[in-house]
């Protein structure tokens, strides 16, 4: 008689959708030592290729319920999942520190109280004669920002890691099709997903992970789900302005809600938008630079060097993200609204329970 984990290592899991989230299942999956076949038709136009990728965790402002619980979860699960993954890519890396600014006296006030209650050594509020805060003012032209650091946050190059999880998935030789499904169905014990091209793929598992289109691959209305388009865009603008230097910036940084990666000493990148629609707006360049009162003469001057933009999925009637067992054998993890980079580890730890729960 076959072992229970040989059983196990039998099991054929479908991921579908290889966006992070269908990425991030499909290591952990894979790290169990299940068969995986990660199923998608455009792998590089998705939400998860436009994130900046900053990893808010620790500076949320709340220490308890679901949201902070799967932060607090990521935080402690993403030092050790770099390190793995560093084997595939050595430079893979979080850029620490992570600074939080507003130039609103009531929202910083919220701040101090919050670091003040947590009593997190790795959370501080930032000096005002701070190198960081002296180098923002003088940049942006500003006299009242203010704000906090946090030690533990950071920002991983989200582009990079969708690569080296490519490369992870391909030394594990994962199978990767890159096809649309169009249908899925439960036939004796098995799921059958059915290709644009009319393919059935047979699996023990489906995991849905694409996101808005997990709607369209159940019955969202006995399960209730409702999921609605989000649109983010971002840019990289160019300045010219020799007096001023970006690098003299941190390396990322969020004024009144918006994040700022300086890339060279005349570029960088701001992002991004929350736009209720499927069609990016064409005051692109507004949206992403109205977050001061004045904006400086160089940024106003800027020139958008590169715009892009991805869609995500926010539930409607129910807090992001949607983690849920809908049947026996089937999963759906999206409405990954914001912070589907950060959360990645954690969601995946939860899928995999679920996962051991039903093949067991
Ligand atoms: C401009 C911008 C900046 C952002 N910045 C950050 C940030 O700094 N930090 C952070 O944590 N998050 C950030 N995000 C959010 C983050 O990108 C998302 O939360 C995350 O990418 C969601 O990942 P996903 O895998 O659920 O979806 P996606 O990346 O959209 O992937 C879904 C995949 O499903 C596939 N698919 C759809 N239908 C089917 C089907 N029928 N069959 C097969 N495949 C299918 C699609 O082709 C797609 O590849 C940002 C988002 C944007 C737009």
């Amino acid at each position: 008689m076959k072992s229970l984990k040989e059983n196990f290592q039998k099991a054929h899991i479908v991921i579908i959708g290889s966006g992070i989230i269908g990425k991030f299942n499909a290591l952990e999956l894979s790290e169990l030592g299940l068969q995986i076949t990660i199923i998608d038709p455009s792998q590089r136009q998705n939400s998860s290729n436009a994130a900046l990728g900053l990893l808010m965790g620790n500076m949320y402002q709340k220490r308890r319920g679901r949201s902070w619980d799967l932060r607090k979860q990521s935080i402690e699960l993403w030092p050790r999942w770099i390190t793995f993954l560093q084997k595939f890519n050595y430079e893979l890396n979080i850029e620490k520190p992570l600074i939080q600014l507003t130039t609103n006296e009531e929202k910083f006030k919220k701040l101090e109280k919050f670091i003040y209650e947590s009593n997190d050594q790795n959370l501080r509020i930032l000096e005002r004669d701070s190198i960081f805060i002296n180098n923002i003012n003088k940049t942006f032209q500003t006299k009242n920002i203010k704000g906090m650091i946090s030690f533990r946050d950071g920002r991983i190059n989200a582009f990079s890691l969708l690569q080296t999880l490519d490369k992870y998935l391909k030394h594990k030789k994962v199978n990767h099709l890159q096809e649309e499904i169009i249908k899925i169905r439960k036939s004796n014990n098995q799921w059958i997903s059915t290709t644009r091209n009319n393919e059935n793929i047979k699996s023990n598992m489906v995991i849905l992970c694409n996101s808005l289109k997990a709607i369209d691959l159940i019955d969202s209305l006995s399960h209730n789900i409702k999921l609605k388009p989000v649109l983010g865009q971002a840019m990289e603008i160019d300045i010219n302005d020799a007096e001023v230097d970006l690098l003299s910036l941190p390396k990322q940084f969020n004024i009144n809600g918006k994040n700022i990666i300086p890339k060279s000493k005349n570029k960088l990148i701001i992002g991004s938008t929350d736009e209720y629609s499927t069609k990016p707006k064409e005051d692109t360049f507004e949206k992403l630079t109205n977050f001061l009162d004045k904006k400086p003469d160089w940024l106003m001057e800027g020139k958008i060097s590169k715009k892009w933009y991805g869609i995500r999925s926010r539930p409607d009637g129910e807090p992001s993200p949607i983690m849920k067992n809908l049947e026996k054998g089937l999963v759906v993890c999206t409405g990954f609204y914001k912070n589907g980079i950060l959360l990645a580890p954690a969601c995946s730890k939860w899928v995999a329970n679920e996962v051991k729960n039903y093949l067991f």
